[in-house]
């Protein structure tokens, strides 16, 4: 093969338009191109032949890790038998009901079908329209506003952009747009009041999210999408008591509830699910990522039964539904969601999320948890966060422009480790992939320690 070294850095810079990146930037040259070329375990490496433990699994979704044969294999063979046929007007592919059924019999109680699409933004967007459909079916075309919360992420669309709540995402894109409203994020470290308890505080985003639904006319509010666990925002479980007291309120004015569990789903908390995990009892559930631990791209919104009852209805009014992709339940995409899961279930990773991810949590508190700089170290599962503050006892923040986080995580790029700067404060992520061994997990927090002496000392 030619050697393409400069070819490609000049063809990435002149041509790709990368997601999520400073265009200026990177088109000048300031910022590095970075091409990875392999992936085994938890490793990934690049050309230049630099390998780094990825404790970000991708973006949260190579939970099975690099490099798995089986489910290469499973793509290889589909492709070959069947690269593609669609799925409207009842057609599908064996992998893609054989997927349907098997992400049933993993869902909470009470889930009854699942749409497929490819990325989690897409498959909220199908949960807002379905929810809409939903409320003209029982013919209440009022009922249609969507809360959302504050430093939620639900993808970066002209709806899931106005879902999400960071502040980057809507930024001169003009977003949030109607009918979406965000309230209070719950994020117990940034509490307005700090004399509250956890319990406190939970009862004080139930009743600020009771007060909006009361100001806006309970008859024209239809859903609340939450994820179980803030991630993007920032990594943040939620607290003592959330979920029960957020759901009496969104039960008290029948409002559904969407769980995107985008991140959460399919055991990155320790449970099979998230809402199995916190006691929510969602009418939808978004998946993607963990889904196919994206060798291939496929989401999918799991209905549940309630909401499944009235669709059915709807069609018998209204004809078949006006919805779908051409790549819905795209059998490759399919073919890959079958063998990781089932790898999932071979290698117990639900069972090693909780068990590992506990030990680095702990291990990440014991190293970290005093520093000076450090606010506060959480996380559930394997996720965790480390969120930075400029004084712990006062609990100020940093200002952005310091961009700390930033700073942090290419530390600890150059100590071999991949974590991520979390968009909104000075947070560094991790989600590594479920596989991780706690010597792994001790390789991480090592070089954590490493990261934030070399960037404090500079402060
Ligand atoms: N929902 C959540 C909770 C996410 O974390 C993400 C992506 O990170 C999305 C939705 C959007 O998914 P995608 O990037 O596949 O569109």
């Amino acid at each position: 093969m030619t050697d393409l070294t400069n070819e490609l850095t000049a063809w990435d810079r002149d041509h790709f338009f990368h997601p999520s990146t400073h265009m200026a930037a990177h088109a000048r040259g300031d910022t590095p191109t970075r091409v990875i070329t392999g992936g085994e375990g938890v490793y990934i490496t690049d050309r230049d032949g630099k390998r780094s433990l990825d404790a970000f699994a991708g973006l949260y979704c190579v939970n099975v890790g690099y490099g798995r044969r089986e489910i290469a294999d499973a793509i290889a063979e589909q492709a070959a038998k069947l690269a593609y046929y669609h799925a409207y007007v009842g057609h599908g592919s064996e992998p893609s009901i054989t997927l349907a059924r098997m992400i049933i019999d993993r869902a909470p109680a009470g889930m009854s079908r699942v749409y497929f699409g490819l990325s989690g933004s897409d498959a909220n967007e199908t949960n807002i329209k379905l929810v809409w459909y939903y409320n003209n079916i029982l013919g209440r075309p009022e009922k249609k506003k969507i809360i959302s919360r504050w430093r939620g992420y639900h993808g970066s669309g002209v709806m899931t952009g106005s879902l999400t709540g960071l502040e980057l995402f809507h930024k001169a894109f003009d977003l949030p747009r109607p009918p979406v409203l965000h309230t209070e994020a719950p994020y117990y470290f940034r509490r307005p009041d700090r004399s509250m308890t956890e319990e406190q505080f939970s009862q004080h985003c139930a009743d600020r999210l009771e007060e909006m639904i009361l100001s806006e006319g309970p008859d024209t509010v239809a859903a609340f999408i939450g994820e179980p666990v803030l991630g993007t925002g920032g990594i943040v479980p939620p607290p003592a008591g959330y979920w029960e007291k957020i759901q009496a309120v969104l039960a008290k004015y029948d409002i559904l509830l969407i769980a995107d569990e985008v991140v959460t789903g399919f055991g990155r908390l320790g449970s099979p699910f998230g809402s199995d995990h916190y006691g929510i009892r969602p009418d939808l559930i978004t998946i993607a990522k963990g889904l196919t631990s994206a060798y291939a791209p496929l989401s999918g919104v799991i209905v549940g039964d309630r909401v499944w009852k009235v669709l059915e209805t709807g069609s018998d009014q209204l004809g078949p539904i006006g919805h779908g992709w051409t790549y819905s339940a795209h059998p490759l995409c399919a073919a890959a969601g079958v063998a990781n899961l089932e790898l999932i279930d071979t290698l117990d990773l639900v069972t090693n999320a909780s068990e590992t991810g506990g030990y680095f949590r702990a291990a990440l508190a014991d190293a970290l948890g005093n520093h000076r700089l450090v606010g506060e170290v959480r996380g559930e599962g394997m996720l965790a966060a480390v969120e930075f503050v400029a004084d712990r006892d006062d609990r100020r923040f940093f200002p952005a422009d310091a961009k700390v986080g930033p700073r942090l995580s290419a530390a600890l790029l150059d100590q071999g480790v991949i974590a991520r700067a979390m968009p909104q404060g000075d947070i560094l992520g991790f989600a590594p992939p479920l596989c991780l061994t706690r010597e792994e997990a001790d390789i991480v927090v090592s070089a954590t320690v490493k990261a934030v002496a070399a960037v404090a000392a500079t402060l």
